[in-house]
């Protein structure tokens, strides 16, 4: 079949934007502010390399700096381009102000096949690219702050932090020029699960509304719900691992670049990704039936679906044959503005992109907040706090006479640690931007979809944060 013709990603992202921005009574030369990208700085650097000069190309993109920092992942692929770092950029201011994170949108890119490359090669890589980013304030801890994304992660955001840090020596807060970090670098615990943890947290937070579950023609809770996943990177894996350990989901299917697989009684998420860092691919693998990369997994019949791999995945070309009534968007922009329109006439109900992957950048948040204030949370209050139980414990046993359970005693007696915490923040704004979100789905006649609600939530937050200031 022909692949038919649609917009580029981020004018894609424009027309579900224009779509939302209509239902809202703003000044144009407002919208068309919120709209654009500020700036896209795209460098070409050479390093020598296998004997030879190799350059690549990299870009950072920042979309709007209604508050500063902006904020937004680094992606290491071949694919990456100006349009993409564009509407990821976008996507980060819409993201930040659902989940109250308080940064504008920005997002990097470098056109890359890390596959390709030693890890000291990738590291010298990442440095020089780092180092032409922080020479210009494009990673900066209170101007721009960069993260993982796709092909990144705490490795090359440790040499990006060290990077910065060695061109700015006296600057006390360098730790705070980049998120992601592994926590001997100044990370925090939590944040590498963080996106896959939201969605998580955001499709418990559905189906504790069975309006919006039988809006998606579903019933009950998660338990039982029957899961296709793409992508089984990090945030793919976390989703899956969380939603089939303990939300009782069944991931009967599993999408990766090089192969699927698929096992009606549940996959067991953790066995396949050792499988795949073993062996590279879903090949060999003995909990399921292994189909080739292009076999129709995504067209599937099931409850939910995460993809979590790319934008794009959920076109025009597929759109009609998605069977899934529920599609949470782990990713950035994996249904196309074409395929979205689709898919809400046949009344797929889609949790959006800069909703159900905000975890991530939350847990960014509360990593930078860390590195300014260079105390990990609980530090100061745990005790504290594990003393005071202690005390209300000792007297009720001697007020009733009655031995409290072991049990009881453990769980209310343990003060909460830096992972706990960082959970319990992560779970309460991923509840409270579903409910700003739905609220405004229910109560507005004009709005058909969460992924209106969300752009409508958020723009109006970005709106007013431009009127207070000023332009
Ligand atoms: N790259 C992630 C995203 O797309 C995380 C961004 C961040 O933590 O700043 O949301």
């Amino acid at each position: 079949m022909p692949r038919q013709a649609e917009p580029s990603f981020r004018e894609s992202t424009n027309i579900m934007f224009n779509n939302a921005v209509d239902l809202l009574d703003l000044p144009p030369g407002l919208v068309e502010k919120i709209r654009v990208c500020n700036a896209t700085y795209t460098v070409r650097f050479g390093v020598r390399l296998r004997g030879d000069i190799h350059t690549f190309t990299g870009y950072r993109s920042v979309h709007s700096e209604h508050m500063e920092p902006v904020k937004g992942g680094i992606r290491y692929a071949m694919s990456v381009n100006q349009d993409e770092v564009e509407a990821l950029a976008a996507l980060m201011t819409y993201k930040c102000a659902l989940v109250e994170a308080p940064f504008g949108g920005s997002k990097g890119g470098l056109c890359i096949d890390p596959r390709e490359w030693e890890e000291d090669e990738l590291e010298r890589i990442t440095r020089r690219f780092a180092y032409e980013l922080a020479k210009r304030d494009l990673i900066h801890p209170s101007q721009n702050v960069p993260a993982p994304d796709m092909g990144t992660g705490e490795r090359e955001m440790a040499w990006i932090a060290d990077q910065y840090a060695r061109m700015n020596t006296t600057d006390i807060n360098s730790r705070a020029c980049v998120t992601g970090k592994p926590i001997s670098g100044g990370g925090i615990q939590g944040r590498t699960e963080a996106t896959g943890r939201g969605v998580q947290y955001a499709l418990q937070e559905f189906f504790r509304h069975p309006e919006d579950v039988k809006a998606a023609g579903l019933s009950g809770t998660l338990d039982g719900k029957r899961v296709i996943v793409q992508g089984l990177g990090n945030v793919g894996y976390h989703a899956a691992k969380f939603l089939s350990e303990t939300d009782g989901c069944k991931v009967v299917g599993v999408l990766e670049y090089n192969g699927c697989v698929v096992n009606e009684d549940g996959i067991d998420i953790e066995a396949l990704k050792q499988h795949l860092i073993a062996h590279g691919s879903p090949d060999g693998f003995a909990g399921g039936t292994i189909h080739p990369a292009d076999a129709p997994i995504l067209e599937m019949d099931a409850d939910i679906l995460v993809p979590a791999a790319m934008e794009g995945v959920i076109n025009l070309n597929n759109a009609d044959r998605i069977k899934t009534p529920l599609i949470i968007e782990a990713a950035n922009g994996p249904v196309t503005s074409g395929a979205d329109e689709i898919l809400r006439k046949k009344g797929c109900v889609i949790i959006p992109d800069m909703y159900a992957n905000a975890g991530g950048v939350t847990v960014s948040y509360f990593e930078w907040v860390k590195n300014l204030s260079h105390i990990r949370f609980g530090r100061m209050q745990r005790r504290q706090e594990e003393e005071r139980h202690r005390l209300l414990i000792d007297e009720l046993e001697v007020v009733t006479g009655q031995k409290l359970s072991d049990t009881f005693k453990q769980r209310y007696l343990h003060g909460a640690g830096e992972l706990e915490l960082v959970r319990s923040g992560l779970e309460d704004t991923m509840r409270g931007a579903y409910q700003d979100m739905r609220k405004v789905w229910h109560e507005r006649d004009d709005v058909h979809d969460l992924r209106t609600a969300a752009y409508l939530v958020s723009i109006n937050k970005v709106a007013d944060s431009y009127r207070a200031k000023g332009l």
